[in-house]
């Protein structure tokens, strides 16, 4: 197998990792989305799993989506550019930010 295609099938698997842990996120946690914004961000709780997190989403995607978890920081930042399976559930599930989930694959 030559070069590009073991880096097509590893970017594969990594995707479906990618949105198993989102799925297992939106049937585990529950999202509720502030009414009120916080410096023009959207701001999601994410909460029922063992510790509860903050997701921030900008409207106009003038930055990428920030989550308070600890994977976001580390491990998330180095294969899917930050974007940890909180901030991929939000985006999932509310329409009008989904574009946004394009970067992970950029
Ligand atoms: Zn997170």
């Amino acid at each position: 197998m030559d070069a590009k295609a073991k880096q097509t099938l590893d970017l594969r698997a990594r995707d479906d990792r990618f949105f198993r842990a989102a799925e297992s996120v939106l049937k585990t946690y529950k999202i509720t989305r502030r009414k009120k914004q916080e410096a023009g961000t959207v701001i999601f709780d994410i909460t029922g799993g063992t510790q509860d997190y903050v997701v921030g989403v900008h409207p106009e995607w003038l930055h990428n989506p920030q989550c308070s978890c600890p994977d976001a920081a580390k491990r998330a930042k180095d294969s899917t550019r930050g974007y940890c399976k909180h901030i991929i559930a939000v985006l999932l599930s509310n329409d009008e930010f989904r574009c946004q989930l394009l970067e992970v694959f950029l």
